[in-house]
């Protein structure tokens, strides 16, 4: 059995993990970045090399992955670069829930799974709205915080988006997201649902730095307003942080609504890494304003195990080796079939 995923995002993690417990893996890289990963080699044992992601698909690349007995893992940025239909299409064994990827792949649907679960959210708006406050306007798929802007009004919302539209960064108005903007501290909260152990499991979280937005509190406010500076959230990385251990039932109670909701919703229900992102206000309150089906790029910190991976395993377990673990269990019990799709 194989251990395969995109050489990108968490890949490294995932192949220390896999090599943990065992399996062979495979780097499904492109090309020009093969040198990088060759750096690697101790933690790989294949390279499927493509010209570029779409090519996943192709029959010859299935082929080999399939003679390979390969199960995918897909990560973060798995759908952004293969497309929705190969995400969801291919023929290889995925660990996780692939019915998610198209509710992912819609803003609304997303946030309507998590208004269904219970799970408190921020106000959502329509381009064109009349807003209250001030919003965030998104643009959709994983491209780490580009273009996003703040707007204080309706107008200013409606002319972003048609910015947007101009430079070629969305293709129409209505693919803008428009979301209060929480106040508070953001927040990324890692969790591992196994369906082997009937557990959902917080592994970790982070807070992800983003440029300019982290930077401008270095200035004071009336230089900010003076030169005109507007906050951006390109991401640049990721920092741990360990929660008070009074929100830690909150942060856990949210991860469970969200397993019951996809196994209601979208059965079997999700399988292994997601993640909630939210805002903590100061009467610690949290609202979710995304979440991520797969695993996500903050897990990276904690390759040598997080201070809650530690609480149920105590051992060094990563997201990367919990989800080879789950493999390496549900193929011991002869469940393997629960945990893909
Ligand atoms: P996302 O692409 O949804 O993960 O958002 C990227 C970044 O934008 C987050 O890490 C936050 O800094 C910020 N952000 C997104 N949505 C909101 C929100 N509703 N309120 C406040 N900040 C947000």
């Amino acid at each position: 059995m194989s251990i395969a995923t995109l050489a990108s995002h968490s890949s490294l993690q995932i192949f220390h993990g896999a090599k943990f417990e065992g399996f062979r893996t495979i780097a499904i890289v492109l090309r020009d970045r093969l040198w990088f990963y060759e750096q690697f080699r101790h933690l790989i044992d294949d390279f499927v090399i493509l010209n570029n992601w779409r090519e996943l698909c192709s029959p010859d690349v299935v082929g080999k992955l399939q003679s390979l007995n390969t199960i995918l893992v897909p990560h973060g940025s798995y759908v952004e670069y293969v497309g929705l239909d190969c995400a969801e299409r291919i023929e290889i064994p995925i660990f996780g829930l692939r019915g998610l990827f198209r509710v992912e792949s819609d803003q609304w649907a997303k946030m309507e799974l998590l208004r269904r679960a219970g799970i408190p959210i921020p106000r959502l708006y329509g381009v064109g709205d009349e807003v209250h406050g001030p919003v965030i306007v998104k643009l959709p798929g994983a491209k780490g915080g580009r273009g996003y802007f703040i707007a204080r009004s309706g107008e200013e919302v409606i002319k972003g988006v048609e910015e947007r539209v101009r430079e070629g960064l969305i293709k129409s108005p209505r693919d803008a997201i428009v979301q209060e903007y929480l106040i508070g501290v953001t927040t990324y909260f890692h969790y591992f649902y196994s369906p082997i152990l009937g557990r959902v499991e917080i592994l970790g979280a982070d807070i992800r730095y983003e440029t300019n937005i982290d930077g401008l509190r270095r200035l004071p406010p009336d230089v900010i307003i003076e030169v005109g500076l507007k906050p951006t959230f390109v991401v640049v990385g990721n920092l741990p942080l360990v929660l008070r251990e009074s929100l830690l039932p909150k942060v856990l109670d949210y991860g469970i609504k969200f397993v019951e909701e996809t196994r209601r919703s979208l059965p079997p229900g999700v399988i292994g890494p997601f993640s909630l992102e939210g805002v903590i206000d100061d009467e610690t309150n949290i609202r979710i304003f995304e979440f991520s089906g797969r695993i996500v790029a903050g897990t990276n910190l904690y390759i040598g195990g997080s201070p809650y991976s530690y609480l149920y395993w105590n051992e060094p377990m990563s997201m990367g080796r919990r989800i080879a673990r789950e493999i390496k269990m549900a193929i011991e019990r002869d469940e393997l079939d629960r945990v893909v799709t």
